[in-house]
This record gives structure tokens, sequence and C-alpha cells, in this order.
């Protein structure tokens, strides 16, 4: 299948989960516009989806031994559950935690019971949800390659930015980087089409409820 259609059946099942919000107008935490946004919590709340999705994932790496499915984070970890379910190694699932260093940068490091797992060069598939910058997954690689592992791959459901690269093998379910505007540029402010800001990052209106949106 051509890859473009593809990706556009993967967007319509992620779309189903509810965690992508198109046609609206949203403020991202930069401040830019855009009319497209992905609430990366709601992507794994659907059981049953999120096996589909693991499904997909494992699949494309089948041909490939692994010994370890690696994460870090809730929504990443559920479907890093799924993908190593699905995988024909049987690979186990591991996951790391992440904690904001004191100049505000994610680490990730590895709970000490997982160790033991890293002896004799053990293969690694790296699952992470959505791509936005790319840190998290570069931590991952580093901490693998710090215990002596060997990275298979990476696997995600939305890779935001094509700007984010990494050496080894990545599979994405969705490769869409959807355009954002500056409010003066703004089409969705031109046309007068409100702010959706229960999904915005702009201080909230009196009228609005005051939920801001995760920064990804
Ligand atoms: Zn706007």
């Amino acid at each position: 299948m051509e890859a473009d259609i593809l990706e556009r059946i993967n967007r319509g099942i992620i779309l189903r989960t509810g965690a992508y919000l198109t046609n609206d107008h949203f403020v991202l935490p930069s401040g830019r516009h855009a009319q497209e946004y992905v609430e990366k919590a709601l992507a794994t709340t659907e059981p049953g989806f999120t096996e589909g999705l693991g499904d997909v994932i494992a699949k494309h790496f089948a041909g490939e031994p692994i010994d370890l499915v690696l994460t870090t984070g809730y929504g990443a970890s559920l479907l890093g559950h799924c993908v190593a379910r699905a995988h024909p190694s049987r690979p186990r699932f591991i996951y790391a935690s992440k904690q904001r260093n004191g100049s505000g940068a994610s680490q990730v490091s590895l709970p000490r019971e997982f160790r033991p797992y890293f002896a004799g060069a053990p293969r690694v598939l790296i699952v992470e949800d959505i791509l936005t910058t790319g840190e998290t997954v570069r931590g991952l690689i580093d901490l693998v390659k710090s215990l002596g592992g060997r990275v298979v791959g990476i696997g995600t459901l939305w890779r935001r930015s094509k700007k984010v690269k990494f050496k080894f093998p990545l599979f994405t379910l969705v490769d869409r980087e959807f355009p954002t505007y500056a409010p003066k540029d703004c089409p969705m402010c031109r046309k007068g089409i409100p702010i959706n800001r229960e999904t915005s990052s702009e201080p909230t209106s009196q009228t609005s409820r005051p939920r801001v949106a995760s920064a990804h």
C-alpha cells in the first residue's frame, strides 16, 4: 500500500482515539497558532486501539530479534507493553523513569531491578508515543548504550517534526508536521474562529475554563 494512504489510515485511527484534534484553533506552548493538535494522553485510553497500534509497530520490527522493549512515561509504556506482547521474539517489556534536572532538561534512568536484563548485550526496541523534540528518545538511546545494550530501532505513533532523526531505524505510524502560524499571520484568526481555550496554552480569559494544555 502507498505510504501516504497508510499514513492517512493511521491518522484516522489516532483521530478515532480522540488524541488528534483538527479543524480547530489552538495556541501552542510556543505562542504560535495551529489548526491541529495532538493530545497525547488520549492516544492510549482505549485498550483495543492501543493493542492495534502496538501490533502495527511490532509487525514492522517482526523480522528483527528483540530482547527488550524499553519506554518511559505512562502513554508510551501502555503502547510499549502492546508492542512487546505482539512481537514474535516475545521480548520483555521494561521502562525507565524520567526526571527533570536542575536546568529543566529531562533525564531518564533505569530502575535498579531491570539492570540484570542488560547482561549479554540485549537487542532493544525503544517505543515512544509522540515524538516532538526527540530528547526523551535520545536519553533512552544513551541509557541503552551505557548499559551495553544494542538499539534495534525506535517505534512511535507520531513524529511531529521531520527534523527529529536518529542513527537507528525509526518507524512512525504518522509522520506529519502540521503548520503553525505567528498570531498575526494566522488564517483562523483572520476568519474569526474562536480559540479553543480548553486545549490551548494561552493565559485563559475570564470566560474560559482554567485548563492549560500540557507542553509537549
Ligand atoms: Zn489564530
